[in-house]
């Protein structure tokens, strides 16, 4: 889960971004009273509303978009015919190979160059993808959706706030000095003093960013009976998978609401919490949301899981239409309190990628692993997989100072009874775990090649 806001906070000087936010204030304004309105829509006006977006997309790509012309040509589609999105099924899949194959052929031709922003995910997906997302008015929108997130906790963008992600200095102020960018590269015993300290004199009125970051912070100050920031009114958790365990030492350490954000580069999905329940809400004013099995049906009961496959309304110029995100999601038909006519999910676990091969040659999916660990020992700082040959994994640990032979025996035996002798662990003890060049945390290095 490659986020967006990273890249927005990273790459925009204060002049820029402060000469962007006054000349797309109207379209953020615009965008935000839209969605403001349309959350309390019942699903049938939603559904309106996305069928005509996705008939905008769909002729838009037949017409600019050459990768969607031959396709749409190939499968004999007219995209008049797709009026609903019962329909949208007859169009193939968009992969992450297919993209990487046709980038050129992707981009929709009647977009001036100065438009194009080339952006790439990172390689946290198994290798980075490069892509291109529209300048300006994208983001303009894109802000829109942050703040009906942050609508839910009470917060404002234009609050203090600080962030979390991947930065080569340990802290920066931003937008005159409204937002301090936290990184995560630096989140060590001897460094979260400091940020505590910056934290406490900038009183930030919420913070946000990379899960493992914020949760590391949370456990020092746990561990130390360091008090918490009365300022903080709300955390969001986003890059990264939230475990409840985290959601938990984090809501207790921050005595706020943890709210957690799904969403990616290529700006075809967008899920949150509300104010109420910790499902994600599937935003339909973003794209439309579909989760499917392996074969390509569609999930459809309680609890089932599924990938995550997005087509989004707000990247013209590079449209990802039914793109496999390789993430993990498990349907609910719950409702929530809040109203929402929106899909949920019960949770969004891990990614399809993180995958171990067996003595046997079967792959085995590490979702939930990483809670494992670090839930039955609270003596693990951090830990890592990493794989080089099948049917032996190595796992990194970070030992907290109180860490016994006592936890490693439970570690062992926790594995032992997944895999069931199907994979032999190798323990290596560290002094950290390194992060990825965007700041994330990766729990897996997978080595060995692993095809779908
Ligand atoms: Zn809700």
């Amino acid at each position: 889960m490659v986020r967006l806001f990273q890249r927005f906070y990273n790459e925009n000087p204060v002049t820029e971004e402060a000469l962007e936010v006054i000349l797309y204030n109207n379209i953020f304004r615009k965008h935000l009273r839209f969605l403001r309105e349309s959350q309390k829509w019942k699903k049938i006006h939603l559904e309106e509303y996305q069928q005509k977006q996705l008939s905008r997309l769909l002729n838009h790509s037949y017409r600019n978009v050459p990768y969607y012309k031959n396709l749409f040509d190939k499968f004999n589609i007219e995209p008049n015919e797709i009026n609903s999105i019962k329909d949208l099924k007859k169009i193939p899949f968009l992969t992450k190979q297919i993209v990487k194959e046709n980038v050129e052929e992707i981009k929709a031709a009647n977009y001036p160059l100065r438009k194009f922003k080339y952006t790439t995910t990172g390689g946290s997906t198994g290798f980075p993808l490069g892509f291109f997302v529209e300048k300006g008015v994208a983001k303009a929108k894109n802000m829109a959706f942050y703040q009906s997130l942050l609508d839910n906790a009470g917060c404002f963008l234009t609050e203090k706030h600080a962030y979390f992600i991947g930065y080569n200095n340990i802290y920066r102020y931003q937008f005159f000095r409204r937002i301090m960018v936290l990184s995560s590269f630096f989140i060590t015993d001897d460094n979260l003093p400091i940020y505590i300290n910056k934290l406490r004199k900038f009183k930030p009125k919420f913070i946000m960013g990379f899960t493992s970051a914020i949760t590391n912070l949370a456990r020092y100050m746990d561990k130390n009976s360091i008090d918490f920031f009365p300022s903080i009114k709300t955390v969001v958790c986003a890059g990264e998978t939230l475990f409840d365990w985290q959601r938990d030492i984090l809501e207790r350490t921050f005595q706020c609401r943890v709210h957690a954000l799904y969403d990616h580069f290529e700006q075809a999905v967008f899920g949150t919490t509300c104010e109420y329940s910790n499902y994600y809400h599937l935003y339909p004013q973003y794209g439309i949301t579909e989760l499917v099995h392996e074969d390509g049906t569609p999930v459809v009961n309680e609890d089932e899981e599924g990938e995550i496959v997005a087509t989004g309304f707000n990247n013209f110029i590079f449209p990802f239409i039914r793109y496999k995100t390789g993430d993990i999601g498990i349907l609910t038909h719950k409702k929530c309190k809040c109203g929402r006519d929106y899909l949920l999910l019960k949770s969004i676990e891990g990614r399809k990628q993180e995958i171990i091969v067996s003595k046997e040659k079967r792959y085995i999916s590490l979702t939930g692993f990483y809670g494992l660990i670090a839930k039955f020992s609270k003596n693990v700082k951090d830990c890592q997989i990493a794989q080089e040959k099948e049917g032996e994994i190595l796992l990194f640990i970070v030992k907290e100072k109180d860490y016994t032979k006592k936890d490693e025996d439970l570690i062992i035996k926790n594995f032992k009874d997944r895999f069931k002798g199907e994979i032999d662990i190798v323990i290596q003890y560290v002094d950290n775990i390194p992060r990825t060049a965007g700041g994330k945390f990766k729990f897996l290095i997978q080595k060995l090649s692993v095809e779908y």
